[in-house]
């Protein structure tokens, strides 16, 4: 890992961690293959659920082709309803106007909502560097903040956590009597979490989407933390991804039947929160609203024609949900805040390539991902641009793949020499005798083929030829 903490380019290293712990691996995947299930459901039994995708994938075409006008729009109704509109060009602008605000305010406690761009530019950091204390009240998060982790889900954080493992932190970090049962799992964190919404001056969240039209922060949650966190505190701030936009309150209902189907198989989230300034006269609420719009290289990808569908994503997790290589290695892996596919094209474009250039290639650019995307993103195709850029960033890299290189230039000179390609084939059939049990070859002891069965089975090759099959098909 190097000091800046992004270790995404050891991927291979994270991903064996995963692939040599049996509990992790069935964590992943009962957890993801619920979570796909679910959506699965949930979208069949929507009509026109296609025509729904495609809709909304043009509203955010829209915004991001005209970025400039809709950010405009949406900080002049911030601020026409008693809102504050900060812009940050970096995390650490972020962290800087995050902890001014909380020390004019006076705050000592923060609560905090469920947050990717909070975790993205690390402000709970930056707020305990000040002195101030920042609490997670998303269940998920603040389980990996007792752990001290990163999530391992974009949309559930602690997907990696049985619950023998929650018991362990909540004993150790917040004294609390042991059980493995749910509900009192659950009863813990909420008397832990209530009391900091009590004392807390300030209230942090992300944001789903963001309404040009009316000046309008939507939330999406299911646990009412979002709700307290925002309203509770006497100051509120917002960290919104400029990309968050959507034009109108009328494009809502689109993204909404979208969100909540794609990521936990929900109709509809439990709560939905629309914030449109601070409080006025005679409501309830925060005094102080603060919106803090955050770039943080999301322009560097704007400026990439082809790059730039990457900010029409709503974070709703299917992809990481149908990926088998995230299903397999899990989030950590991916070394970032990030993970999944679009972790792959999200890491590379915030933090650099070169701090990322493994990524994109951790892929089987099976397609599964733009199947489920509610928003059509065609991440393999976006993978296969950053590979190039990977390759042009790290010449040592090209080096490294030598044997790669070699063993697929021989591939195409086998395939486009019929005699030879059967001679090939008939041979490596004779030689996997002794290496094919049931199917499957465990162990290739020659390189490169050994860094492959190094964490996964090879399939071994039919007992017949297709080209035999054929023959005798056609035969009969
Ligand atoms: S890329 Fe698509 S499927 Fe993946 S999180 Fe974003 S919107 Fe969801």
């Amino acid at each position: 890992m190097d000091d800046t903490g992004i270790h995404s380019n050891e991927i291979h290293v994270g991903a064996s961690r995963t692939l040599g712990n049996a509990r992790l691996l069935e964590a992943y995947r009962a957890s993801t293959l619920r979570l796909y299930t679910h959506r699965l459901q949930a979208i069949s039994e929507v009509p026109g659920f296609e025509r729904l995708c495609d809709r909304a994938r043009e509203v955010k075409r829209e915004v991001i082709e005209h970025l400039d006008s809709y950010l405009a729009q949406f900080a002049d109704n911030v601020e026409r309803h008693g809102g504050k509109v900060h812009w940050a060009s970096t995390a650490e602008e972020v962290c800087r106007i995050v902890v001014d605000i909380a020390h004019h305010s006076g705050a000592r406690e923060v609560v905090k909502a469920k947050s990717m761009l909070g975790e993205e530019v690390e402000v709970n950091h930056a707020l305990a560097a000040a002195g101030i204390r920042a609490m997670e009240t998303d269940l998920g998060e603040f389980i990996i903040q007792l752990a001290g982790e990163r999530p391992a889900h974009i949309v559930a954080p602690a997907i990696h956590k049985t619950r023998e493992d929650v018991s362990e932190l909540f004993v150790t970090h917040i004294q609390a009597e042991r059980t493995v049962v749910p509900e009192q799992l659950t009863a813990i964190a909420r008397r832990a979490l209530r009391e900091m919404f009590q004392k807390a001056g300030m209230g942090m969240s992300g944001a789903n989407f963001a309404v040009a039209e009316t000046g309008t922060v939507v939330l999406v949650e299911n646990e009412g933390n979002i709700r307290m966190c925002t309203t509770v505190p006497r100051v509120h701030v917002a960290l919104v991804g400029i990309e968050k936009l959507i034009p109108r309150l009328a494009d809502l209902g689109v993204f909404l039947r979208l969100l909540g189907r794609s990521s936990t198989g929900q109709k509809l989230t439990t709560y939905t929160s629309f914030l449109t300034g601070p409080r006025r006269p005679g409501e309830d609420g925060p005094e102080e609203m603060h919106v803090i719009m955050v770039d943080n290289g999301r322009t560097a990808a704007l400026a990439d024609p082809k790059m730039r569908e990457m900010l029409y994503c709503i974070r709703c997790g299917a992809c990481l949900n149908t990926c088998p290589v995230y299903r397999k290695i899990g989030g950590h892996a991916y070394g970032w805040v990030y993970s999944g596919p679009i972790g792959a094209l999200v890491t590379p474009e915030l933090v650099g390539i070169g701090q990322a250039r493994e990524l994109p290639f951790a892929s089987s650019l099976c397609g599964a991902c733009r199947e489920v995307c509610p928003v059509r993103i065609n991440i393999p195709d976006l993978l296969l641009h950053l590979r190039s850029q990977a390759q042009e960033h790290a010449p040592k890299r090209q080096e490294s793949l030598l044997p790669e290189r070699l063993m697929f230039r021989l591939w195409a000179w086998g395939m486009r020499h019929p005699l030879l390609y059967a001679l090939g084939t008939r041979l490596a059939r004779w030689g996997q005798v002794l290496l094919a049990r049931r199917g499957w070859i465990r162990k290739i002891p020659l390189f490169p083929a050994s860094q492959w069965t190094k964490g996964r089975d090879f399939p071994a090759l039919a007992p017949k030829a297709f080209r035999d099959r054929w023959k005798q098909l056609r035969g009969e």
